[in-house]
């Protein structure tokens, strides 16, 4: 198995939790590199916020002891300079930190010169300049040596995930970056223990590069993201998983099978867009009647009608309520555009 797998526990708690993380860890050939979180800040203030430079030299210690590598998270440019003095030089860019170019540029400050590997969390907002922008910054301070993390956007409705998924963002990312590779988070994505496995299957189908799961020897003691934390032994059931499922034994044969399915959608696809065009060109017809009759653009009660009945009918079909809600608004909001600019 090529794939990268970064495991290990939120946060170092003390050193004996680090040591057993480790001992299990390293029992793990898959296992490519350990993460510990060492500074913490909670989203909300009062609760245990990481341990500090002490944690570093038990990383610093262990490393050597058993010869394995951690990763860790910075977020002020002291972070950086502690961490590589204790040798980490893998180190991760946090939802919060990509959001906020100020910091990033702080932090490409104090990396400038080394030879640290980045990796970089999306933003906490599905804002993918934002993520090629970070990425983007790092590279101009010299560091080549990057791999994109996806753990999903905080959003109002996550749809029962702890950060909305949303591949398509991350889609995005990959067609503007082939080049890097990018890591599935599936513990900060689900916020679930029972969510990790199918997270990571999914990003499996996506052919991700690999997985950074949050692994902790007790998750239920767990100081920081207790819900998420799976022992090593569910990690190993992940991966075995994640190894085991079958990619096609011919892609030749695979992609002849795909080969009528794609000239389908393509089709499909044609008529979409031709059919959305007539839409739009009926749509500014209507604007020039309003126009003319001195009517708002936007009808409230109209709108209301259209989405109700539109909703039926894709819901009837078995479309999802929520995409299709979304689809919409979108094309809705398209129409009122042109008609307030047309
Ligand atoms: C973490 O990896 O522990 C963490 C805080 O992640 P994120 O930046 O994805 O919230
Ligand atoms: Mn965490």
């Amino acid at each position: 198995m090529d794939k990268t797998i970064i495991a290990g526990p939120c946060s170092v708690e003390s050193q004996n939790q680090l040591r057993d993380v480790t001992l299990a860890l390293k029992a793990m050939p898959e296992v490519t590199m350990i993460r510990a979180g060492v500074w913490k800040p909670r989203t909300r203030p009062g609760a245990f916020e990481g341990l500090g430079e002490p944690a570093l030299g038990w990383m610093r210690d262990l490393a050597n002891e058993f010869g394995v590598k951690y990763c860790c998270e910075v977020a002020r440019p002291e972070h950086v300079e502690l961490c590589l003095s204790y040798g980490i030089d893998t180190l991760w860019l946090g939802a919060r930190t990509t959001t906020n170019p100020f910091m990033v540029d702080e932090l490409c400050q104090a990396l400038r010169g080394s030879q640290a590997h980045l990796l970089v969390k999306n933003p906490v907002c599905p804002d993918v300049r934002l993520w090629l922008g970070a990425l983007e910054r790092l590279q101009k301070a010299g560091i080549d040596d990057l791999t994109a993390v996806h753990r999903g956007f905080s959003m109002y409705n996550n749809h029962g995930y702890r950060n909305a998924p949303l591949w398509e963002v991350a889609m995005e990312l990959r067609h503007e970056r082939p080049e890097l590779p990018i890591l599935c988070d599936p513990s900060h994505m689900g916020g679930r223990a029972d969510l990790v496995g199918l997270l990571a299957r999914a990003a499996h189908q996506l052919d991700y590069d690999g997985l950074m799961v949050e692994v902790h020897p007790h998750p239920a003691e767990a100081l920081t993201d207790a819900a998420q934390q799976i022992t090593p032994q569910a990690l190993a059931d992940v991966i075995a998983h994640w190894a085991s499922m079958p990619y096609p034994t011919s892609v030749a044969e695979a992609a002849r099978a795909l080969e009528p399915l794609r000239s389908k959608i393509d089709d499909i696809d044609h008529d979409l867009i031709s059919l959305l065009t007539q839409r739009m060109a009926v749509s500014k017809r209507i604007a020039t009647v309003k126009r003319e009759a001195h009517m708002p653009v936007y009808q409230q009660a109209r709108w209301a009608n259209m989405m109700n009945d539109r909703l039926r009918q894709a819901t009837s079909l078995g479309l999802d309520a929520d995409f299709m809600k979304e689809l919409l608004e979108k094309i809705h909001a398209e129409s009122v555009r042109l008609q307030i600019e047309g």
